[in-house]
């Protein structure tokens, strides 16, 4: 009888990761080079190599023991065959003698498995392993080399591999009964919505063809639930690794995570292992220290402590925020941290688009390293390319820069005072007006400002070593932060982006770069991804959202058809009003007579959205001078989440009135009053973004670049906060109810076109 035999494959990196980390938590060392400063630094230490060097060698090999072969792969950095020496580069910033002990062993144990798997190949004797560090500002190599018997580093890789096994063994039953419990997965509810199997068949096609789908699928008819739970089903089919389900904002990830409990994943049944990411503000239980051992509990023998954490939160299976955070404290350390380890050990990630879109994103940095077959489930979609335009825009501020420079220590004062001199060259050569507070100066750059740029590099180096002695410093940090951002987005300055000065004043300037097309930046990760389901309720056009997000051509476009009957939503169009800027105030009385007249003939809740709040409380004024008889009551600028909750609560079964909101603010998407808590919605305004020169620079980019400058940037962004807003009278099936669009231009075809079609307007 032969053996059956049960295969794990794990990264050399994973298995190091793994086997090799003890000791703090220290960030000290930090703030490290990005993944794409990593990539370059790669690049240019390969290219002071000879020709014969091979860079990027794929080295793999295995190791059997009791039913398991365990097969470990990964890309050695580089072997110059003629002297037998194996390179692992690093890139760091600043003083390689703060290292930590523990990060330069983790290396050590990294360069040494290749060394390994290299001797196995190669059939050498002995090879000479070399940890070559760079400095990512200077250019400088610093090497540290060794030179091992293969018997050695076999040993080694053997002791290592035995490590891991029982992990391993671990992992693939977990992925056994993971895969036949998904294949077997039932639908949580008797049967589906309308629309929703039409959603989870689209979904699943989109897994089956390793393809992107755009879903545009109305409210109500259970999307989260449509997405995810084909999703799931094609797991084992398709060989997904992991799901990643992004959302926008908190609520979103609350709501991935009730329907995974729905679908049992909360009571181990499917075992699927559910893992919610949170943002480091919102973990850190010790706010404002620095995250290093000497400092902070949490940090002080983390890696000790981490494998009894790390198996005590995979048998759980069930890390929701409050979760993961009890089993942080029990095993005393950080959540964060933990969270971080654990997106590698998860099936599902529900966490914010940013961990997979941004720059340094966690998870495309894991599904890289590790080679994941990962599926994207990407909710309230319509807001992603706002979203990722902020996550490759920086900003610069003049003022702060002054504001610091004054309490500056010594070994700060030269760099700041370099800065400060090219900012202020800068201001003057840029033809850019003084301004004030209340009416900032604006101009778009023609070109990136080089000295000024260079000038932050400097002192980038300079506040590295700064911070690296003294830890903790919150504004500094926060400034090398800002400066590496800036930096980073400097180095990749093109067509996708611009550069701006703002002025406020006299040494009150802010420099901008800022994204406009973040296809450039967001397509290679979808291209990373086996599939991506992004859905949202207006989605439409399809050609917006593939051309500023990168999607693959071969996207595919799905609409969900409304459940909704054309009569539950009475849509009217007030064409004799102008909601222009020179039209508002001739247009506050045919508003407020528009508002009473449907108040009076149905009594009930209602919301009237508005361009500003200047707009928002004119109306209210007018409204209430006319008919103080209707209650009322507006949204307020900075509202904090108790003010936006008893807001909300005004909306309360039995009572009546009109809340008064800002298009595209708070409550303009994203919250739901079904029945009687919404009857119907006002919209005074086409929701256009202002007319200003960023939006006018902005305009001319999308005309150039896609075609369509003005759609692009003004009518389908507005038109996509009208159908948000009013989206939010019909939730179900037997809610009724009204909107009223006033402005004339809604009677444009051009305007109708992006209306929802059920809606018969
Ligand atoms: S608890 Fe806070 S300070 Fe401590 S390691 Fe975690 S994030 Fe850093």
């Amino acid at each position: 009888m032969s053996e059956t035999v049960d295969t794990y494959r794990v990264a050399v990196r994973a298995l190091c990761d793994f086997t090799a980390r003890r000791g703090d938590l220290d960030h000290r060392f930090t703030p490290a080079p990005s993944a794409r400063e990593g990539i370059a630094g790669h690049a240019r230490v390969v290219a002071r190599r000879g020709a014969d060097y091979r860079a990027e060698l794929p080295l793999e090999g295995e190791f059997r023991e009791a039913g398991l072969r365990l097969v470990v792969r990964g890309r050695a950095d580089g072997y110059a065959p003629g002297e037998a020496c194996l390179e692992e580069i690093k890139t760091h910033r600043g003083d390689l003698g703060r290292q930590a002990a523990n990060q330069r062993a983790l290396h050590w144990a990294q360069a040494r498995t290749y060394g390994a798997l290299l001797c196995r190949a190669e059939g050498l004797a002995r090879v000479t392993i070399r940890l070559v560090y760079l400095e990512i500002t200077s250019g400088e190599e610093t090497r540290l080399d060794e030179t091992v018997a293969a018997t050695e580093l076999e040993a080694e890789f053997v002791g290592r591999c035995r490590d891991f096994l029982a992990w391993a063994r671990q992992e693939s039953a977990h992925r056994r009964a993971r895969d036949q419990a998904l294949a077997a997965l039932h639908f949580p509810h008797d049967e589906f919505r309308p629309g929703q199997r039409a959603l989870a068949e689209g979904a699943y096609k989109a897994a089956a063809t390793g393809r992107c789908l755009l879903a545009q699928a109305p409210t109500g008819i259970g999307k989260t639930l449509g997405t995810l739970f084909p999703l799931l089903t094609a797991m084992p089919r398709q060989g997904l690794d992991r799901l990643a389900f992004l959302t926008m904002k908190t609520p979103g990830r609350r709501l991935a995570l009730d329907a995974l409990a729905r679908l049992g994943a909360a009571e181990g049944q499917p075992p699927l292992r559910v893992l919610e990411l949170i943002a480091r503000d919102k973990a850190c239980e010790h706010p404002g220290t620095p995250c290093q051992g000497e400092a902070c509990p949490l940090a002080e023998g983390f890696y000790d402590r981490l494998p009894a954490a790390r198996r005590a939160a995979v048998a759980s299976g069930w890390l929701d925020r409050q979760a993961l955070r009890e089993l942080a404290l029990a095993h005393r350390v950080c959540p964060y941290y933990l969270g971080q380890e654990l997106a590698r050990w998860c099936d599902v990630i529900v966490g914010d688009v940013n961990h997979y879109f941004d720059d340094a994103a966690l998870l495309h940095g894991l599904a890289q390293s590790d080679g994941w077959r990962l599926g994207l489930l990407v909710d309230e979609a319509h807001n992603l390319v706002g979203r990722a335009r902020g996550m490759y825009s920086a900003e610069l501020d003049q003022a702060r820069l002054n504001r610091l420079k004054r309490s500056a220590p010594a070994p700060l004062k030269g760099a700041l005072a370099r800065l400060s001199r090219q900012w202020q060259g800068l201001v003057r050569e840029s033809g850019v007006a003084e301004g004030s507070a209340e009416r900032p100066a604006y101009g778009v750059l023609e070109d990136l400002p080089g000295g000024l740029v260079g000038a932050l590099q400097g002192l980038v180096a300079r506040l590295g070593d700064y911070l690296a002695e003294h830890p903790g410093q919150g504004e500094w940090q926060e400034l090398l932060f800002e400066a590496l951002a800036f930096g980073r987005l400097a180095e990749r300055f093109g067509d996708h982006s611009l550069c701006d000065l703002e002025r406020r004043g006299r040494g009150r300037a802010r420099l901008g770069l800022r994204n406009l097309v973040p296809a450039d930046f967001l397509a290679p990760r979808f291209a990373a991804a086996h599939c991506a389901v992004l859905f949202s309720a207006t989605l439409s056009p399809a050609a917006y959202h593939r051309d500023l997000l990168g999607l693959p051509e071969e996207s595919v476009w799905q609409t969900v058809p409304a459940p909704f009957r054309a009569e539950q939503l009475e849509v009217r169009v007030r064409s004799d009003i102008s909601t222009r800027l020179a039209d508002r105030p001739a247009s506050l009385g045919p508003i407020v007579a528009t508002l009473a007249a449907q108040y009076r003939r149905r009594p009930g809740h209602y919301l009237a959205f508005f361009s500003s709040f200047a707009y928002l409380e004119a109306a209210r004024a007018a409204l209430a001078a006319a008919h103080p008889e209707i209650p009322q009551r507006g949204q307020t600028r900075g509202m904090d989440e108790a003010a936006r909750e008893a807001f909300l609560a005004g909306f309360a079964p039995g009572s009546t009135g009109i809340g008064f909101a800002v298009l595209g603010g708070a409550f303009g998407e994203g919250i739901d009053l079904p029945g009687e808590r919404l009857i119907g919605a006002f919209i005074a305004t086409l929701g256009l973004p202002p007319s200003d020169p960023f939006n006018e620079a902005l305009r001319a980019r999308l005309q150039a670049r896609f075609g369509r400058g003005y759609d692009y940037a003004y009518r389908i962004p507005g038109l996509t906060k009208v159908v948000q807003a009013a989206g939010r009278v019909i939730r179900g099936p037997e809610d009724e109810g009204v909107v009223v669009l006033m402005d004339e231009r809604f009677a444009r075809p051009e305007v109708r076109a992006l209306l929802p079609e059920w809606w018969g307007a």
